[in-house]
């Protein structure tokens, strides 16, 4: 089997790399490989699926601004309302210095077209009178631009996209990347065997080292474990709700309950397979500051809950994107920590761009580039949730 660029990873990121590489290419034999098309375990099913202005280096801004515009406009695109609920997000700070560097990030985010507001205390108790704001110093709220959307529906809509624009789809497993010169020549399936190529592709998620080492390569991404929860809360219905980052958890409505996620005090690396639940982080550091934060979750129940992983990054939590130094035509689209969703229309173009003309273009990606992973030089990206 032959293809000019083959995709390891058909979630998010894969589906969209491969779309926009049929969009401005339709000639390119493009082929996808996922081992797994019931995405059970895929960060792109168990995600919040939740999109954002408010980041704090400018390039995840400018990725985001392309990403709302498009998550808007994918019914036109690719035939599917993505049900966007726009809310926004409330980042809270409760310190002088929390306070100064959420007013200087949203000043910044504001120079690249956000909609960034930054309230006192007061500000926030008339617009959310359900919080109790007393601790708190200042927080920023996104009037426009941000919510939440459907995860799944991204996902089809990219993926029957580009099967309408000829992309193959296999159901395998990459077990190998064939390198010759510095260059891949092809990879390896599970089960059909060896497959030639001009371009890989690494969008393997948080089996994105396992991919690069098929290529004797390191990266600094590994499976972090996040447990959410949905939960009922009766004396607290407020469907008009910002997702809420708070400093020990965050929390959105969904339909009539709410969810809510928190990270682990003690976050390390789990192995890709383990997705047994910490059950016990909603009662034991979840609720009690749900509950001072807002009376109204004086009884709760949880619901029900999930376990997805984040493809975390070690080195600063960001993305790691484009021709990988050493063997410059693997590409990577990996290590989006709990960011990724969101960034998939952004990133999947970028990196077509790339591949087909051999630099960024429409949004320069550079400061995301994997050359700072292999020097060790991090690219802070402070708003992590
Ligand atoms: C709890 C949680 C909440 C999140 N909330 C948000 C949010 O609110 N907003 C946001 O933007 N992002 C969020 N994220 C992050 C976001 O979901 C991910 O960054 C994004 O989905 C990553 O997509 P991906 O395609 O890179 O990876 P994945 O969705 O993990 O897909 C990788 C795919 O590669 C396949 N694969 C791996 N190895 C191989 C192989 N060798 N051969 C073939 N196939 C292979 C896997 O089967 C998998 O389907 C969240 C994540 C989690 C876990």
């Amino acid at each position: 089997m032959r293809a000019n660029v083959v995709v390891i990873g058909g979630a998010v990121m894969g589906s969209s790399v491969a779309w926009w590489l049929s969009e401005m290419n339709p000639a390119l034999e493009i082929l996808v490989v996922e081992q797994d098309p019931s995405f059970a375990r895929a960060s792109t099913a168990l995600s919040v699926a939740s999109i954002r202005q408010q980041f704090t280096t400018a390039v995840n801004v400018e990725i985001s601004r392309f990403g709302i515009g498009f998550i808007r406009d994918f019914k036109r695109r690719l035939g599917l309302d993505l049900g966007l609920k726009e809310n926004g997000y409330l980042f809270l700070a409760q310190t002088a210095e929390g306070a100064q560097t959420l007013a200087e990030v949203a000043a910044m985010q504001r120079t690249h077209g956000a909609a960034t507001e930054v309230w006192d205390p007061a500000a926030i108790q008339a617009r959310f009178p359900w919080l109790n704001v007393e601790d708190l110093t200042a927080g920023t709220f996104g009037a426009r631009d941000e919510g939440w959307f459907d995860n799944m529906g991204l996902l089809a809509g990219f993926r029957s996209g580009a099967k309408a624009k000829g992309v193959r789809f296999v159901t395998d497993r990459v077990t190998g990347i064939r390198v010759t010169n510095g260059r891949v020549v092809g990879v390896t399936l599970e089960k059909a065997g060896k497959v030639d190529c001009d371009t890989a592709v690494n969008a393997a998620g948080t089996r994105a080292a396992e991919v690069c080492r098929m290529a004797g390569l390191d990266l600094a991404v590994e499976p972090r474990k996040r447990t959410v929860f949905v939960i009922d809360a009766p004396n607290a219905r407020h469907p008009d709700a910002p997702l809420l980052v708070d400093a020990g958890f965050y929390l959105r409505p969904e339909q009539a309950h709410w969810i809510t996620a928190t990270v682990p005090h003690q976050d390390g690396p789990c192995a890709a397979d383990d997705f047994e639940p910490d059950l016990h982080l909603f009662e034991e550091v979840i609720w009690e500051q749900l509950y001072a934060r807002a009376p109204g979750f004086d009884a709760v129940k949880v619901v029900r809950h999930w376990v997805g992983h984040y493809a975390y990054n070690t080195l600063d939590q960001n993305a790691i994107l484009g021709p990988h130094p050493e063997i410059a035509n693997l590409f990577l689209m990996n290590g989006f920590s709990g960011h990724g969703l969101q960034q998939s229309p952004a990133v999947g173009r970028g990196i077509a761009e790339h591949i087909l003309t051999g630099a960024w273009q429409t949004i320069d990606l550079s400061d995301l580039s994997v050359q700072r992973m292999v020097d060790g030089k991090a690219f802070l990206e402070r708003a992590v949730v």
